[in-house]
Protein backbone atom coordinates (compact mmCIF):
# COMPACT_ATOMS: atom_id res chain seq x y z
CA UNK A 1 0.00 0.00 0.00
CA UNK A 2 0.84 3.50 0.02
CA UNK A 3 0.30 6.43 1.86
CA UNK A 4 -0.43 9.28 -0.98
CA UNK A 5 -2.74 11.16 -2.74
CA UNK A 6 -2.39 9.62 -6.19
CA UNK A 7 -3.08 11.17 -9.44
CA UNK A 8 -3.85 9.04 -12.68
CA UNK A 9 -2.05 9.76 -15.89
CA UNK A 10 -3.31 13.16 -17.77
CA UNK A 11 -5.33 11.22 -20.52
CA UNK A 12 -4.38 11.95 -24.28
CA UNK A 13 -6.16 10.82 -27.06
CA UNK A 14 -4.75 7.96 -28.62
CA UNK A 15 -2.80 8.60 -31.95
CA UNK A 16 -4.87 7.19 -34.89
CA UNK A 17 -1.78 5.27 -37.21
CA UNK A 18 -2.36 6.09 -41.33
CA UNK A 19 -1.67 2.58 -42.58
CA UNK A 20 -0.09 4.02 -45.49
CA UNK A 21 2.33 1.40 -47.52
CA UNK A 22 5.53 1.21 -46.05
CA UNK A 23 4.82 1.73 -42.22
CA UNK A 24 5.43 -0.92 -40.19
CA UNK A 25 1.57 -0.85 -38.67
CA UNK A 26 0.37 -1.72 -41.67
CA UNK A 27 2.98 -4.53 -42.13
CA UNK A 28 1.79 -6.06 -38.82
CA UNK A 29 -1.60 -5.55 -39.15
CA UNK A 30 -1.49 -7.53 -42.85
CA UNK A 31 0.53 -10.67 -41.23
CA UNK A 32 -2.11 -10.61 -37.97
CA UNK A 33 -4.80 -10.60 -40.40
CA UNK A 34 -3.31 -13.74 -42.54
CA UNK A 35 -2.75 -15.42 -39.33
CA UNK A 36 -6.42 -14.70 -37.86
CA UNK A 37 -7.70 -15.50 -41.91
CA UNK A 38 -6.06 -18.96 -41.20
CA UNK A 39 -7.29 -20.18 -37.98
CA UNK A 40 -10.35 -20.72 -36.24
CA UNK A 41 -10.81 -19.52 -33.10
CA UNK A 42 -12.72 -21.38 -30.09
CA UNK A 43 -14.03 -19.08 -27.56
CA UNK A 44 -15.11 -20.78 -24.27
CA UNK A 45 -17.18 -18.78 -21.45
CA UNK A 46 -15.40 -17.10 -18.54
CA UNK A 47 -16.99 -17.37 -15.14
CA UNK A 48 -14.98 -16.79 -12.27
CA UNK A 49 -11.61 -16.80 -14.44
CA UNK A 50 -12.62 -20.38 -15.34
CA UNK A 51 -13.06 -21.42 -19.14
CA UNK A 52 -16.25 -23.38 -19.12
CA UNK A 53 -17.10 -25.33 -22.45
CA UNK A 54 -20.88 -25.66 -22.54
CA UNK A 55 -20.53 -27.85 -26.04
CA UNK A 56 -23.43 -26.00 -27.46
CA UNK A 57 -21.64 -23.95 -30.13
CA UNK A 58 -22.47 -21.14 -32.70
CA UNK A 59 -19.96 -19.31 -35.13
CA UNK A 60 -18.95 -16.10 -36.33
CA UNK A 61 -18.10 -15.52 -39.87
CA UNK A 62 -16.50 -13.00 -42.16
CA UNK A 63 -19.48 -10.93 -43.72
CA UNK A 64 -17.41 -10.41 -46.51
CA UNK A 65 -16.51 -13.85 -47.25
CA UNK A 66 -19.42 -15.30 -45.44
CA UNK A 67 -18.75 -18.98 -45.77
CA UNK A 68 -15.14 -18.43 -43.63
CA UNK A 69 -16.05 -18.92 -40.36
CA UNK A 70 -13.66 -16.95 -38.07
CA UNK A 71 -14.56 -18.26 -34.59
CA UNK A 72 -16.83 -20.84 -33.26
CA UNK A 73 -18.08 -20.49 -29.34
CA UNK A 74 -19.90 -21.78 -26.50
CA UNK A 75 -23.01 -21.11 -26.32
CA UNK A 76 -24.02 -20.14 -22.17
CA UNK A 77 -27.21 -21.76 -20.96
CA UNK A 78 -29.24 -20.94 -17.74
CA UNK A 79 -27.01 -22.52 -15.64
CA UNK A 80 -23.97 -20.77 -16.51
CA UNK A 81 -25.65 -17.68 -16.49
CA UNK A 82 -26.81 -18.19 -12.91
CA UNK A 83 -22.88 -19.36 -12.16
CA UNK A 84 -21.84 -16.06 -13.44
CA UNK A 85 -23.68 -14.15 -10.80
CA UNK A 86 -22.29 -16.34 -8.19
CA UNK A 87 -18.63 -15.14 -9.42
CA UNK A 88 -19.47 -11.64 -9.80
CA UNK A 89 -20.71 -11.33 -6.17
CA UNK A 90 -17.57 -13.35 -4.81
CA UNK A 91 -15.88 -10.89 -6.86
CA UNK A 92 -17.60 -7.77 -5.40
CA UNK A 93 -16.41 -8.34 -1.87
CA UNK A 94 -12.60 -7.51 -2.81
CA UNK A 95 -13.24 -5.56 -5.48
CA UNK A 96 -16.09 -3.32 -4.10
CA UNK A 97 -13.22 -2.52 -1.50
CA UNK A 98 -10.14 -2.08 -3.43
CA UNK A 99 -8.48 1.08 -3.67
CA UNK A 100 -10.00 2.84 -6.81
CA UNK A 101 -5.94 3.85 -7.29
CA UNK A 102 -5.67 0.10 -7.54
CA UNK A 103 -8.52 -0.53 -9.73
CA UNK A 104 -7.57 1.99 -11.87
CA UNK A 105 -4.19 1.22 -12.86
CA UNK A 106 -5.03 -2.51 -14.36
CA UNK A 107 -7.33 -0.58 -16.99
CA UNK A 108 -4.65 2.03 -17.58
CA UNK A 109 -2.41 -1.19 -18.41
CA UNK A 110 -4.92 -2.93 -20.30
CA UNK A 111 -4.96 0.46 -22.58
CA UNK A 112 -0.67 0.48 -22.59
CA UNK A 113 -1.02 -3.28 -23.55
CA UNK A 114 -4.07 -2.13 -26.86
CA UNK A 115 -1.68 0.36 -27.58
CA UNK A 116 1.28 -1.61 -27.97
CA UNK A 117 1.85 -5.36 -28.33
CA UNK A 118 -1.83 -6.61 -28.39
CA UNK A 119 -2.91 -3.88 -30.93
CA UNK A 120 -2.71 -5.22 -34.41
CA UNK A 121 -4.23 -8.17 -33.10
CA UNK A 122 -7.70 -6.93 -32.05
CA UNK A 123 -7.76 -4.53 -34.92
CA UNK A 124 -7.36 -7.58 -37.37
CA UNK A 125 -10.37 -9.52 -35.41
CA UNK A 126 -12.19 -5.96 -35.98
CA UNK A 127 -12.02 -6.02 -39.62
CA UNK A 128 -12.48 -9.96 -40.04
CA UNK A 129 -15.20 -10.70 -37.69
CA UNK A 130 -17.17 -6.88 -38.51
CA UNK A 131 -15.67 -5.97 -41.73
CA UNK A 132 -14.01 -3.06 -40.95
CA UNK A 133 -11.88 -1.54 -43.14
CA UNK A 134 -8.18 -0.79 -41.67
CA UNK A 135 -8.84 2.24 -40.62
CA UNK A 136 -12.33 2.12 -39.07
CA UNK A 137 -10.98 -0.25 -37.08
CA UNK A 138 -8.08 1.61 -35.96
CA UNK A 139 -10.42 4.26 -34.18
CA UNK A 140 -12.47 1.89 -33.10
CA UNK A 141 -10.52 -1.23 -31.83
CA UNK A 142 -8.11 1.01 -30.92
CA UNK A 143 -8.18 4.33 -30.38
CA UNK A 144 -11.33 4.56 -28.96
CA UNK A 145 -11.06 1.67 -26.61
CA UNK A 146 -7.46 3.03 -25.65
CA UNK A 147 -9.48 6.45 -24.58
CA UNK A 148 -12.16 5.03 -23.06
CA UNK A 149 -9.87 3.29 -20.82
CA UNK A 150 -7.52 5.64 -19.54
CA UNK A 151 -10.46 8.60 -20.16
CA UNK A 152 -12.98 6.94 -17.60
CA UNK A 153 -10.33 6.58 -14.99
CA UNK A 154 -9.54 10.27 -15.04
CA UNK A 155 -13.36 11.05 -14.66
CA UNK A 156 -13.41 8.71 -11.93
CA UNK A 157 -10.74 10.65 -10.19
CA UNK A 158 -12.70 14.08 -10.63
CA UNK A 159 -15.90 12.49 -9.66
CA UNK A 160 -13.78 11.08 -6.12
CA UNK A 161 -12.26 14.52 -5.80
CA UNK A 162 -15.92 15.90 -5.35
CA UNK A 163 -16.34 16.74 -1.58
CA UNK A 164 -19.23 18.37 0.09
CA UNK A 165 -18.02 21.84 2.26
CA UNK A 166 -17.69 21.36 5.79
CA UNK A 167 -18.53 23.94 8.48
CA UNK A 168 -16.39 24.44 11.39
CA UNK A 169 -15.87 21.45 13.87
CA UNK A 170 -16.75 18.76 11.41
CA UNK A 171 -15.51 16.78 8.23
CA UNK A 172 -18.36 16.07 5.30
CA UNK A 173 -17.78 13.31 2.84
CA UNK A 174 -19.44 11.78 -0.19
CA UNK A 175 -18.72 8.31 -0.87
CA UNK A 176 -18.90 6.66 -3.81
CA UNK A 177 -20.14 3.29 -3.90
CA UNK A 178 -20.29 0.35 -6.17
CA UNK A 179 -23.66 -0.46 -6.53
CA UNK A 180 -25.14 -3.72 -4.49
CA UNK A 181 -25.59 -6.38 -7.11
CA UNK A 182 -23.99 -7.01 -10.53
CA UNK A 183 -23.93 -4.95 -13.63
CA UNK A 184 -25.80 -6.43 -17.02
CA UNK A 185 -23.47 -5.71 -19.81
CA UNK A 186 -24.75 -6.28 -23.44
CA UNK A 187 -23.42 -4.88 -26.23
CA UNK A 188 -23.59 -4.41 -29.84
CA UNK A 189 -21.52 -5.97 -32.92
CA UNK A 190 -20.50 -2.56 -34.48
CA UNK A 191 -17.93 -1.24 -31.92
CA UNK A 192 -15.04 -3.01 -30.33
CA UNK A 193 -14.84 0.05 -28.31
CA UNK A 194 -18.70 0.04 -26.96
CA UNK A 195 -18.24 -3.52 -26.22
CA UNK A 196 -15.08 -3.02 -24.29
CA UNK A 197 -16.14 0.31 -22.58
CA UNK A 198 -20.20 -1.20 -21.29
CA UNK A 199 -18.24 -3.83 -18.95
CA UNK A 200 -15.27 -1.91 -17.88
CA UNK A 201 -17.05 1.57 -17.21
CA UNK A 202 -18.83 -0.06 -14.57
CA UNK A 203 -16.14 -1.86 -12.97
CA UNK A 204 -13.63 1.15 -12.51
CA UNK A 205 -16.25 2.27 -10.15
CA UNK A 206 -15.79 -0.73 -8.34
CA UNK A 207 -18.79 -2.65 -9.42
CA UNK A 208 -18.78 -6.82 -10.89
CA UNK A 209 -20.08 -7.63 -14.34
CA UNK A 210 -21.91 -10.20 -16.61
CA UNK A 211 -21.28 -8.98 -19.96
CA UNK A 212 -23.08 -10.98 -22.58
CA UNK A 213 -20.93 -9.93 -26.39
CA UNK A 214 -22.81 -9.94 -29.51
CA UNK A 215 -22.91 -13.27 -31.30
CA UNK A 216 -21.18 -11.09 -34.04
CA UNK A 217 -18.55 -9.52 -32.45
CA UNK A 218 -17.52 -12.39 -30.31
CA UNK A 219 -13.65 -12.43 -31.93
CA UNK A 220 -12.64 -9.23 -31.10
CA UNK A 221 -14.52 -9.59 -28.01
CA UNK A 222 -13.05 -12.35 -26.69
CA UNK A 223 -9.50 -10.52 -27.68
CA UNK A 224 -11.28 -7.92 -25.40
CA UNK A 225 -11.65 -10.44 -22.60
CA UNK A 226 -8.23 -11.71 -22.90
CA UNK A 227 -6.44 -7.75 -22.56
CA UNK A 228 -8.52 -7.67 -19.84
CA UNK A 229 -6.72 -10.68 -18.27
CA UNK A 230 -3.35 -10.32 -19.01
CA UNK A 231 -3.52 -6.69 -17.96
CA UNK A 232 -4.46 -8.38 -13.90
CA UNK A 233 -8.18 -7.95 -14.14
CA UNK A 234 -8.97 -10.22 -11.02
CA UNK A 235 -11.15 -13.52 -11.82
CA UNK A 236 -15.18 -12.75 -11.60
CA UNK A 237 -15.05 -8.86 -12.23
CA UNK A 238 -16.08 -9.15 -15.58
CA UNK A 239 -17.37 -12.50 -16.32
CA UNK A 240 -17.69 -13.68 -20.34
CA UNK A 241 -20.98 -15.06 -21.28
CA UNK A 242 -21.34 -15.65 -24.73
CA UNK A 243 -24.92 -17.01 -25.76
CA UNK A 244 -28.34 -15.20 -26.85
CA UNK A 245 -29.88 -12.05 -25.34
CA UNK A 246 -33.11 -13.87 -25.35
CA UNK A 247 -32.34 -16.96 -23.46
CA UNK A 248 -29.76 -14.76 -20.78
CA UNK A 249 -31.57 -11.64 -20.34
CA UNK A 250 -34.19 -13.02 -18.48
CA UNK A 251 -32.08 -15.06 -15.72
CA UNK A 252 -30.26 -12.00 -15.00
CA UNK A 253 -33.11 -9.27 -15.63
CA UNK A 254 -35.43 -11.77 -12.99
CA UNK A 255 -32.40 -11.77 -10.27
CA UNK A 256 -32.72 -10.02 -6.42
CA UNK A 257 -29.46 -8.67 -7.08
CA UNK A 258 -29.21 -7.31 -10.66
CA UNK A 259 -28.39 -3.48 -10.12
CA UNK A 260 -27.71 -1.75 -13.43
CA UNK A 261 -28.28 -2.65 -17.04
CA UNK A 262 -25.57 -0.95 -19.07
CA UNK A 263 -26.31 -1.32 -22.65
CA UNK A 264 -25.92 -0.62 -26.20
CA UNK A 265 -28.04 -1.49 -29.04
CA UNK A 266 -31.42 -1.42 -30.73
CA UNK A 267 -34.20 0.41 -29.55
CA UNK A 268 -36.95 -2.25 -29.57
CA UNK A 269 -34.33 -4.59 -27.18
CA UNK A 270 -33.89 -1.72 -24.90
CA UNK A 271 -37.26 -0.77 -24.69
CA UNK A 272 -38.38 -4.89 -23.94
CA UNK A 273 -35.62 -4.83 -21.18
CA UNK A 274 -36.35 -1.97 -19.35
CA UNK A 275 -40.54 -3.19 -19.28
CA UNK A 276 -39.21 -6.25 -17.91
CA UNK A 277 -37.08 -4.21 -15.04
CA UNK A 278 -40.52 -2.33 -14.28
CA UNK A 279 -42.29 -5.30 -14.14
CA UNK A 280 -39.45 -7.01 -11.46
CA UNK A 281 -39.41 -4.04 -9.39
CA UNK A 282 -41.01 -5.91 -6.43
CA UNK A 283 -38.16 -8.51 -6.41
CA UNK A 284 -35.66 -6.63 -6.74
CA UNK A 285 -33.20 -5.23 -3.81
CA UNK A 286 -32.42 -1.64 -5.21
CA UNK A 287 -33.84 0.00 -8.02
CA UNK A 288 -31.53 -0.87 -10.89
CA UNK A 289 -29.86 1.75 -12.95
CA UNK A 290 -31.20 1.36 -17.07
CA UNK A 291 -28.28 2.87 -18.94
CA UNK A 292 -29.04 2.39 -22.47
CA UNK A 293 -27.68 3.49 -26.25
CA UNK A 294 -29.56 3.06 -28.67
CA UNK A 295 -30.74 3.99 -32.54
CA UNK A 296 -30.62 6.85 -34.67
CA UNK A 297 -32.14 8.14 -37.75
CA UNK A 298 -28.96 10.93 -37.69
CA UNK A 299 -29.56 13.90 -40.06
CA UNK A 300 -27.29 16.67 -42.53
CA UNK A 301 -29.32 19.58 -43.15
CA UNK A 302 -27.10 21.54 -46.10
CA UNK A 303 -28.33 25.21 -45.94
CA UNK A 304 -27.94 27.41 -49.10
CA UNK A 305 -24.99 29.01 -47.98
CA UNK A 306 -23.04 25.54 -47.21
CA UNK A 307 -19.83 24.73 -49.20
CA UNK A 308 -20.27 22.03 -51.69
CA UNK A 309 -17.79 20.29 -51.43
CA UNK A 310 -18.12 19.88 -47.31
CA UNK A 311 -21.65 18.52 -48.07
CA UNK A 312 -20.21 15.71 -50.61
CA UNK A 313 -17.95 14.87 -47.94
CA UNK A 314 -19.87 14.89 -45.00
CA UNK A 315 -22.72 12.07 -46.87
CA UNK A 316 -20.30 9.90 -48.22
CA UNK A 317 -18.30 9.62 -44.85
CA UNK A 318 -20.72 10.13 -43.08
CA UNK A 319 -23.79 7.92 -44.53
CA UNK A 320 -21.52 5.12 -45.66
CA UNK A 321 -18.18 4.43 -43.66
CA UNK A 322 -18.32 1.03 -42.53
CA UNK A 323 -21.83 0.87 -44.65
CA UNK A 324 -23.28 2.52 -42.57
CA UNK A 325 -23.87 0.65 -39.90
CA UNK A 326 -22.86 3.50 -37.39
CA UNK A 327 -25.59 4.38 -34.87
CA UNK A 328 -23.88 7.95 -36.06
CA UNK A 329 -24.13 7.99 -39.28
CA UNK A 330 -26.37 10.02 -41.41
CA UNK A 331 -28.97 8.30 -43.36
CA UNK A 332 -31.20 11.40 -44.00
CA UNK A 333 -30.64 14.67 -45.76
CA UNK A 334 -32.02 17.65 -46.51
CA UNK A 335 -30.57 19.63 -49.27
CA UNK A 336 -31.29 23.50 -50.64
CA UNK A 337 -32.27 23.18 -53.68
CA UNK A 338 -29.05 25.80 -54.81
CA UNK A 339 -26.84 23.60 -53.11
CA UNK A 340 -28.11 20.47 -54.88
CA UNK A 341 -27.94 21.62 -58.58
CA UNK A 342 -24.23 22.39 -57.68
CA UNK A 343 -23.79 18.88 -56.15
CA UNK A 344 -25.67 16.04 -57.60
CA UNK A 345 -23.51 14.80 -60.52
CA UNK A 346 -20.29 14.81 -58.66
CA UNK A 347 -22.31 13.44 -55.05
CA UNK A 348 -23.62 10.42 -57.33
CA UNK A 349 -20.05 9.73 -59.25
CA UNK A 350 -18.28 9.85 -56.05
CA UNK A 351 -20.84 7.10 -54.53
CA UNK A 352 -20.56 5.24 -57.65
CA UNK A 353 -16.60 5.04 -57.40
CA UNK A 354 -16.69 4.07 -53.99
CA UNK A 355 -14.94 0.43 -53.90
CA UNK A 356 -16.76 -2.05 -52.10
CA UNK A 357 -15.10 -5.83 -50.88
CA UNK A 358 -12.85 -7.82 -48.42
CA UNK A 359 -11.16 -5.55 -46.01
CA UNK A 360 -8.22 -7.20 -46.14
CA UNK A 361 -7.65 -5.70 -49.49
CA UNK A 362 -6.81 -1.84 -48.44
CA UNK A 363 -7.96 -0.39 -51.62
CA UNK A 364 -11.72 -0.95 -50.28
CA UNK A 365 -13.60 1.76 -48.72
CA UNK A 366 -16.28 -0.27 -47.14
CA UNK A 367 -16.70 -4.20 -46.69
CA UNK A 368 -20.08 -6.14 -46.21
CA UNK A 369 -23.02 -5.45 -44.06
CA UNK A 370 -22.83 -7.49 -40.46
CA UNK A 371 -25.16 -10.90 -41.88
CA UNK A 372 -27.88 -12.16 -43.61
CA UNK A 373 -30.92 -10.65 -41.75
CA UNK A 374 -29.20 -6.84 -42.32
CA UNK A 375 -28.30 -7.34 -45.83
CA UNK A 376 -32.17 -8.93 -46.44
CA UNK A 377 -33.13 -5.60 -44.32
CA UNK A 378 -31.10 -3.06 -46.64
CA UNK A 379 -32.52 -5.10 -49.94
CA UNK A 380 -35.61 -4.61 -49.26
CA UNK A 381 -35.40 -0.56 -48.19
CA UNK A 382 -34.21 -0.54 -51.77
CA UNK A 383 -37.23 -2.44 -53.38
CA UNK A 384 -39.49 -0.39 -51.67
CA UNK A 385 -37.49 2.96 -52.60
CA UNK A 386 -38.25 1.67 -56.53
CA UNK A 387 -42.20 1.63 -55.85
CA UNK A 388 -42.76 4.31 -53.63
CA UNK A 389 -43.60 7.45 -55.84
CA UNK A 390 -41.57 10.41 -55.75
CA UNK A 391 -38.37 8.43 -54.54
CA UNK A 392 -35.50 7.74 -57.48
CA UNK A 393 -32.68 5.65 -56.77
CA UNK A 394 -29.86 7.57 -57.94
CA UNK A 395 -26.64 5.66 -56.62
CA UNK A 396 -26.26 2.48 -55.48
CA UNK A 397 -29.50 0.39 -55.10
CA UNK A 398 -27.76 -3.11 -55.94
CA UNK A 399 -27.04 -6.28 -53.84
CA UNK A 400 -25.02 -9.18 -53.95
CA UNK A 401 -25.02 -11.90 -51.53
CA UNK A 402 -22.79 -14.75 -53.52
CA UNK A 403 -19.31 -13.95 -51.68
CA UNK A 404 -19.97 -11.77 -48.64
CA UNK A 405 -23.18 -9.84 -47.73
CA UNK A 406 -22.14 -6.49 -49.93
CA UNK A 407 -24.66 -3.59 -50.57
CA UNK A 408 -23.95 -0.85 -52.75
CA UNK A 409 -24.02 2.57 -51.04
CA UNK A 410 -27.18 4.07 -52.00
CA UNK A 411 -28.33 7.69 -52.71
CA UNK A 412 -32.32 7.92 -52.61
CA UNK A 413 -34.16 11.06 -53.01
CA UNK A 414 -37.70 11.60 -52.35
CA UNK A 415 -40.26 14.77 -52.80
CA UNK A 416 -42.22 13.36 -49.56
CA UNK A 417 -39.59 14.45 -46.51
CA UNK A 418 -42.31 11.77 -44.44
CA UNK A 419 -41.72 8.80 -46.21
CA UNK A 420 -39.94 5.87 -43.46
CA UNK A 421 -36.86 6.03 -45.28
CA UNK A 422 -36.87 9.44 -43.41
CA UNK A 423 -38.00 8.02 -40.41
CA UNK A 424 -36.62 4.61 -39.52
CA UNK A 425 -33.47 3.31 -39.20
CA UNK A 426 -32.01 0.50 -41.69
CA UNK A 427 -28.46 0.46 -40.42
CA UNK A 428 -27.25 0.40 -43.77
CA UNK A 429 -25.60 1.94 -46.43
CA UNK A 430 -28.83 3.87 -47.31
CA UNK A 431 -28.86 7.68 -47.50
CA UNK A 432 -32.26 9.50 -48.57
CA UNK A 433 -32.18 13.18 -49.47
CA UNK A 434 -34.46 15.50 -50.08
CA UNK A 435 -34.38 18.88 -52.04
CA UNK A 436 -36.07 21.57 -50.46
CA UNK A 437 -36.57 25.29 -51.54
CA UNK A 438 -33.60 27.89 -50.22
CA UNK A 439 -36.45 29.94 -48.73
CA UNK A 440 -37.93 27.30 -46.63
CA UNK A 441 -35.30 27.27 -44.60
CA UNK A 442 -36.63 27.63 -41.16
CA UNK A 443 -40.07 25.50 -42.29
CA UNK A 444 -36.88 22.62 -42.81
CA UNK A 445 -35.63 22.12 -39.59
CA UNK A 446 -39.22 22.21 -37.93
CA UNK A 447 -39.37 18.56 -40.07
CA UNK A 448 -35.98 17.65 -39.01
CA UNK A 449 -37.10 17.64 -35.52
CA UNK A 450 -40.40 16.59 -36.04
CA UNK A 451 -39.63 13.49 -38.51
CA UNK A 452 -38.24 10.77 -36.51
CA UNK A 453 -38.46 9.39 -32.99
CA UNK A 454 -34.97 9.50 -33.07
CA UNK A 455 -32.55 12.42 -31.07
CA UNK A 456 -28.48 10.79 -31.48
CA UNK A 457 -26.75 12.58 -34.20
CA UNK A 458 -27.01 15.30 -36.82
CA UNK A 459 -25.17 18.44 -38.67
CA UNK A 460 -25.53 21.80 -40.21
CA UNK A 461 -23.30 22.41 -42.96
CA UNK A 462 -23.62 26.43 -43.38
CA UNK A 463 -21.33 29.55 -43.82
CA UNK A 464 -23.72 32.19 -42.46
CA UNK A 465 -23.68 32.43 -38.85
CA UNK A 466 -27.85 33.22 -38.28
CA UNK A 467 -28.48 30.16 -40.32
CA UNK A 468 -25.93 28.14 -38.00
CA UNK A 469 -27.38 30.01 -34.71
CA UNK A 470 -31.03 29.34 -36.12
CA UNK A 471 -30.40 25.40 -36.68
CA UNK A 472 -27.99 25.02 -33.04
CA UNK A 473 -31.39 26.31 -31.75
CA UNK A 474 -34.10 24.88 -33.27
CA UNK A 475 -32.54 21.17 -33.55
CA UNK A 476 -31.76 21.49 -29.90
CA UNK A 477 -33.59 18.58 -29.08
CA UNK A 478 -33.09 16.51 -32.12
CA UNK A 479 -29.48 15.56 -31.63
CA UNK A 480 -27.41 14.54 -28.50
CA UNK A 481 -24.50 15.47 -30.32
CA UNK A 482 -24.93 18.23 -32.90
CA UNK A 483 -22.09 18.94 -35.61
CA UNK A 484 -21.38 22.74 -37.45
CA UNK A 485 -19.98 22.08 -40.60
CA UNK A 486 -18.63 17.96 -40.16
CA UNK A 487 -20.55 14.92 -40.93
CA UNK A 488 -21.69 13.53 -37.92
CA UNK A 489 -20.29 10.64 -36.94
CA UNK A 490 -16.61 9.90 -35.62
CA UNK A 491 -17.14 11.40 -31.97
CA UNK A 492 -13.97 11.28 -30.10
CA UNK A 493 -13.92 10.26 -25.78
CA UNK A 494 -12.73 13.68 -23.98
CA UNK A 495 -14.24 15.60 -26.70
CA UNK A 496 -17.50 15.13 -27.94
CA UNK A 497 -19.52 12.20 -25.23
CA UNK A 498 -21.61 10.55 -26.94
CA UNK A 499 -25.26 9.88 -26.68
CA UNK A 500 -28.70 10.82 -27.71
CA UNK A 501 -32.27 11.31 -25.58
CA UNK A 502 -35.92 10.29 -27.30
CA UNK A 503 -35.53 6.83 -28.73
CA UNK A 504 -31.99 7.04 -29.19
CA UNK A 505 -32.00 6.08 -25.46
CA UNK A 506 -31.00 7.55 -22.10
CA UNK A 507 -28.13 9.96 -22.94
CA UNK A 508 -25.75 9.13 -20.71
CA UNK A 509 -22.61 10.31 -22.55
CA UNK A 510 -20.42 7.10 -23.06
CA UNK A 511 -17.10 8.00 -22.29
CA UNK A 512 -17.45 11.14 -19.75
CA UNK A 513 -18.08 11.23 -15.47
CA UNK A 514 -21.99 11.45 -16.39
CA UNK A 515 -21.95 7.90 -17.73
CA UNK A 516 -19.78 6.39 -14.66
CA UNK A 517 -22.07 8.46 -11.81
CA UNK A 518 -24.55 6.28 -13.47
CA UNK A 519 -22.90 3.09 -11.57
CA UNK A 520 -22.16 4.64 -7.70
CA UNK A 521 -24.41 5.03 -5.15
CA UNK A 522 -23.18 7.84 -3.49
CA UNK A 523 -23.31 7.68 0.60
CA UNK A 524 -22.82 10.89 2.71
CA UNK A 525 -20.83 11.04 5.67
CA UNK A 526 -21.13 13.43 8.57
CA UNK A 527 -18.14 13.90 11.37
CA UNK A 528 -18.48 16.21 13.89
CA UNK A 529 -14.95 16.83 16.12
CA UNK A 530 -16.89 17.35 19.08
CA UNK A 531 -20.50 16.59 19.45
CA UNK A 532 -23.10 18.48 21.20
CA UNK A 533 -24.13 17.49 24.83
CA UNK A 534 -27.15 19.46 25.91
CA UNK A 535 -30.06 18.92 23.88
CA UNK A 536 -31.36 22.22 25.25
CA UNK A 537 -31.36 24.92 22.37
CA UNK A 538 -30.74 29.04 23.55
CA UNK A 539 -33.92 30.06 22.19
CA UNK A 540 -35.72 27.42 24.92
CA UNK A 541 -34.46 29.82 28.02
CA UNK A 542 -37.53 31.69 29.42
CA UNK A 543 -35.06 35.11 29.70
P1 LIG B 1 -29.22 -5.41 -31.08
O1 LIG B 1 -30.20 -4.66 -30.27
O2 LIG B 1 -29.73 -6.37 -32.10
O3 LIG B 1 -28.24 -6.26 -30.14
C1 LIG B 1 -27.57 -5.70 -29.03
C2 LIG B 1 -27.30 -6.80 -28.02
O4 LIG B 1 -28.54 -7.27 -27.51
C3 LIG B 1 -26.58 -8.01 -28.63
O5 LIG B 1 -25.67 -8.54 -27.70
C4 LIG B 1 -27.73 -8.99 -28.88
O6 LIG B 1 -27.32 -10.33 -28.87
C5 LIG B 1 -28.66 -8.68 -27.74
N1 LIG B 1 -30.07 -8.98 -28.01
C6 LIG B 1 -30.70 -9.00 -29.21
N2 LIG B 1 -32.00 -9.31 -29.04
C7 LIG B 1 -32.19 -9.47 -27.72
C8 LIG B 1 -33.32 -9.78 -26.92
N3 LIG B 1 -34.53 -10.00 -27.46
N4 LIG B 1 -33.17 -9.84 -25.57
C9 LIG B 1 -31.96 -9.61 -25.01
N5 LIG B 1 -30.86 -9.33 -25.73
C10 LIG B 1 -30.98 -9.25 -27.07
O7 LIG B 1 -28.25 -4.32 -31.76
P2 LIG B 1 -27.05 -4.54 -32.75
O8 LIG B 1 -27.59 -4.98 -34.08
O9 LIG B 1 -25.97 -5.33 -32.14
O10 LIG B 1 -26.51 -3.04 -32.88
C11 LIG B 1 -27.11 -2.11 -33.73
C12 LIG B 1 -28.01 -1.17 -32.96
O11 LIG B 1 -27.26 -0.55 -31.93
C13 LIG B 1 -28.50 -0.03 -33.83
O12 LIG B 1 -29.85 0.23 -33.53
C14 LIG B 1 -27.61 1.13 -33.42
O13 LIG B 1 -28.17 2.41 -33.66
C15 LIG B 1 -27.42 0.86 -31.98
N6 LIG B 1 -26.20 1.51 -31.48
C16 LIG B 1 -26.35 2.63 -30.72
C17 LIG B 1 -25.23 3.29 -30.24
C18 LIG B 1 -25.37 4.53 -29.41
O14 LIG B 1 -24.39 4.94 -28.79
N7 LIG B 1 -26.53 5.15 -29.37
C19 LIG B 1 -23.96 2.80 -30.53
C20 LIG B 1 -23.86 1.63 -31.29
C21 LIG B 1 -24.99 0.99 -31.76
Amino acid sequence: MVDAVLHVPTPVNDPVSSFAPGTPERAALKAELARLSGEVAEIPCVIGGERVHTGRMDVQVMPHRHRHVVAKFHVADADVAQRAVLAAADARREWASMRWEARAAVFLRAAELLATRRRATILAATMLGQSKTAHQAEIDAACELIDFLRFNVHFAQQLYQQQPLSSPGMWNQTDLRPLEGFTFALTPFNFTAIAGNLPTAPAIMGNTVVWKPSESQMLAAWHTMLLLEEAGLPPGVINFVPGYGHELAPVWMDHPDFAALHFTGSTDVFKSLWKRAAANLDRYKSFPRIVGETGGKDFIVAHASADPAAVITAIIRGGYEFQGQKCSAASRVYIARSVWDKIKDELVSEIDGLKVGDVSDFTNFMGGVIKKAAFDRHAAAIAEARETAGMKVLAGGTCDDREGWFVRPTLLTTEDPSVRHMRDEFFGPIVTAHVYPDEVFSETLRLVDQTSAYGLTGAIIANERGAIVEATTALRNAAGNFYINDKPTGAVVGQQPFGGARASGTDDKAGSALNLLRFVAARTIKEVFVSPTDWRYPFLAES
